[in-house]
């Protein structure tokens, strides 16, 4: 157990159960001994392995689908290209080297990076110093200006709360402490206010969930949007609506108890892109189409042809085509991740997404 397990324990003990949104944010937060704050989870040798560490073509295809969006709006500058949540910079960098060539959109560019971990924020610091970073610890003080932004992975670390259909009303799922082991329990029933559109769709038992900062965020960006112009590409795993318990901890690739060492593993759950999508007015939210419909509609297959012609057989080229399958395949990445895009009201949607 962990330092932070045994501040958590003596929290609850003190002021009662957390919900599991006040639990997430200690673990993946806490400025000592958070998840995000205190390490690079990423890659073979870390915990998980999101798609623009699988392979250049993903940032490659995005890269290019912002390019186009940009000339499709009038190459307005300066503009914002903006990242939530970059990570080791890999997308951004694959963006910029793609984006290299389109005439004016580097000059145009300022880059803003939206990143709470000082670990992460180093990382990006070196791969993506040369483009000048401004980082910006949320959405809030990003510049007035036309927005080109993306999201890969973002939405799903934050913080969420659950609920259990049960009447009318609804049980929060909260951490408490049964023995003085950090355990599972569920509230009384009550009503909640903003659950009420999910009692049309949900039955007796049905668990759903609410990420009040993931609508917070869609909502300042969708305000953004309207106002200056711009696209936002936001791509996750998740449903639209959707019920279950999708709350989970991954170490080291594998799944985990959630509760066994706080900090030390990563808590995420599915995104529920309709949330995102309502709260994104006044900027309009495209329909959600699978990653791997997506990459295909870019022309990824074109791309991860032409880099396989220039290299040789061997495991190289294997694991470059063992890519181009986990990117798109739909048993793989292919429909578990979805992607929206968010763009202001009498302008196309970026290339790749249909209304
Ligand atoms: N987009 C990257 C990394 C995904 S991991 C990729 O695809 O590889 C999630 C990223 O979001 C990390 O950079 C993490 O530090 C950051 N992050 C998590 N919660 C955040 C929050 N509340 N605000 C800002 N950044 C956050």
């Amino acid at each position: 157990m962990t330092a932070l397990a045994d501040r958590l324990r003596a929290r609850i003990a003190a002021t009662g159960p957390l919900s599991i949104a006040e639990f997430m944010v200690e673990c993946l937060l806490d400025p000592r001994d958070g998840y995000y704050t205190t390490r690079d989870p990423l890659g073979a040798a870390g915990d998980f392995v999101t798609a623009p560490e699988i392979s250049q073509m993903f940032g490659e295809c995005l890269g290019l689908a912002l390019a186009q969006a940009w000339l499709d709006r009038g190459a307005p500058a300066p503009f914002a290209l903006a990242e939530l949540g970059p990570g080791r910079g890999t997308l951004m960098a694959d963006i910029l080297r793609t984006t290299a060539r389109v005439p004016g959109f580097h000059a145009g560019l300022r880059l803003h990076l939206v990143e709470v971990s000082p670990a992460l924020r180093a990382v990006q610091a070196k791969r993506l110093g040369d483009a000048d970073p401004t980082w910006h610890a949320d959405v809030t003080t990003l510049p007035d200006l036309p927005l080109f932004l993306v999201a890969n992975e973002f939405f799903d670390a934050l913080p969420v709360r659950q609920f259990l259909r049960a009447g009318a009303g609804w049980r929060e799922r909260v951490v408490g402490l049964v023995e003085g082991r950090l355990s599972f329990g569920l509230t009384d029933a009550a009503p909640v206010a903003a659950l009420a559109p999910r009692l049309s769709d949900t039955a007796e038992g049905d668990m759903v969930a609410l990420c009040p900062s993931a609508a917070a965020i869609t909502g300042e960006i969708g305000q953004r949007i309207a106002a200056a112009g711009g696209v936002a590409l936001i791509v996750d795993y998740g449903d639209w609506g959707g019920t279950g318990d999708t709350f989970q901890a991954v170490q080291a690739h594998r799944k985990v108890d959630p509760l066994a060492c706080p900090g030390e593993a990563d808590l995420t759950a599915h995104v529920d892109f309709s949330a995102l999508a309502a709260a994104a007015a006044p900027a309009l939210a495209t329909r959600p189409v699978p990653q791997g419909v997506l990459l295909e509609r870019l022309g990824i297959t074109a791309r991860a042809q032409a880099l396989a012609r220039g290299m040789e057989a061997g495991p190289g080229r294997d694991a470059h085509i063992a890519a181009h399958r986990r990117l798109t395949h739909p048993d793989e990445m292919g429909s578990l991740f979805q992607a929206i895009a968010l763009h202001s009201r009498g302008t196309p949607p970026p290339p790749g997404f249909d209304t």
